[in-house]
């Protein structure tokens, strides 16, 4: 089976999964979307309203904030798989729990980050940024402003990743403060790209 289709599989048993409570207030689960080459993956936090009617991730007014970083470094998303630490979107966008994203990490986003094997992560806000450490085993994320603008090379499920952890594009819809920094680390995205060669 290619890699597409191995995805195609994942993102199949996502659209019918209720491993936990998350899937009972969904119109659509949110498997992911992008090219399954990609050296680069953005891990979001969860759907929000019109994801989860579209099924598809970053479609709303936080995506709009995405797609415009994205062009600020001309990367386009076919080159990019983009996909959420759980795959439902929780009532109310509150904060996605721990059992929630045990479970549904376990099941499908480390499968998807196995399977697409990035080069680079960018991890978006503190929910992103927490789990992923955690998994490579560092220390606790407590807030992002900590973390953010350092690339840390770490091991995670037995690949060798630069993480970069970033605010939430929602934030910046909250408080126009954010976008110089998360514009400060698109740029860091964009040169450890360039060192990294990957275009
Ligand atoms: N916020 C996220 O974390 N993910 C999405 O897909 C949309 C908004
Ligand atoms: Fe399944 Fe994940 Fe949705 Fe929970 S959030 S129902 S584990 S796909």
């Amino acid at each position: 089976m290619s890699k597409a289709q191995l995805m195609e599989k994942i993102a199949g048993k996502v659209g019918v999964c209720v491993k936990c409570p998350l899937w009972r207030d969904r119109r659509n689960a949110v498997p992911g979307d992008g090219n399954v080459e990609a050296a680069v993956m953005f891990v979001g936090e969860a759907p929000g309203y019109w994801e989860d009617v579209k099924g598809l991730p970053f479609v709303g007014a936080a995506g709009k904030v995405l797609n415009g970083l994205l062009e600020r470094i001309r990367l386009p998303l076919e080159k990019v798989f983009i996909t959420n630490v759980v795959k439902c979107r929780p009532p109310e966008n509150r904060g996605p729990r721990p059992l929630e994203v045990t479970k549904c990490t376990s099941l499908y986003l480390n499968r998807q980050i196995s399977l697409i094997q990035p080069k680079i992560i960018v991890a978006l806000g503190r929910h992103s940024t927490a789990y992923i450490f955690s998994k490579a085993g560092l220390e606790k994320v407590e807030s992002i402003t900590k973390f953010r603008g350092k690339v840390y090379e770490v091991s995670l499920l037995g690949l060798s990743v630069n993480v970069i952890p970033m605010y939430h594009p929602a934030s910046v819809l909250h408080n126009p403060r954010y976008r110089d920094k998360l514009e400060e680390d698109f740029r860091l995205l964009e040169a450890e790209l360039e060192k990294r060669q990957i275009t």
